[in-house]
């Protein structure tokens, strides 16, 4: 597929050629209230790009792999686990998701967040937590208090 080499953003938010997507498939893994949009998934580059939402109150599904994430938040704001802290993000913020590291988006209170997140095309599945990996997440009040499965 050749795309145009300039794409607008719609007054719907929505960016033209792009089709909004389902984030995953339903039922495969916990979440909440997310959108995917593809912009970018270039196979000379290696790489994807791709835009998600969080409606207010919805969370991405806490999960690692062995791929890293490259992220610049563009809307809203919010906080993010990454590995054994919880970080507070707001609008222009980069955030790097190391191999292996639990994460997990939610907006605040009340906003929508919107981020792009930059892979690699080809990547492993992510991995959901066992009961022992939840455990050891909990044993931290905040991450307790932020998790959402
Ligand atoms: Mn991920």
């Amino acid at each position: 597929m050749t795309l145009k080499p300039v794409r607008r953003m719609q007054a719907n938010h929505q960016w033209e050629a792009v089709t909004p997507l389902h984030y995953k498939e339903e039922g495969s893994a916990p979440f909440k209230d997310v959108s995917r949009h593809v912009l970018f998934g270039d196979t000379h580059i290696g790489a994807e790009l791709r835009y998600f939402e969080v409606s207010a109150g919805g969370y991405t599904t806490l999960e690692r792999h062995e791929h890293a994430h490259a992220v610049l938040i563009l809307r809203g704001a919010g906080r993010v686990l990454i590995g054994d802290e919880v970080h507070e993000v707001a609008c222009n913020d980069l955030v790097s998701i190391a191999p292996m590291t639990w994460h997990q988006f939610r907006p605040a209170d009340g906003v929508v967040l919107g981020f792009l997140c930059m892979v690699n095309q080809s990547r492993d599945r992510p991995q959901l937590p066992h009961s022992s990996d939840l455990e050891r997440l909990r044993a931290t009040p905040a991450i307790s208090e932020f998790i959402r499965v």
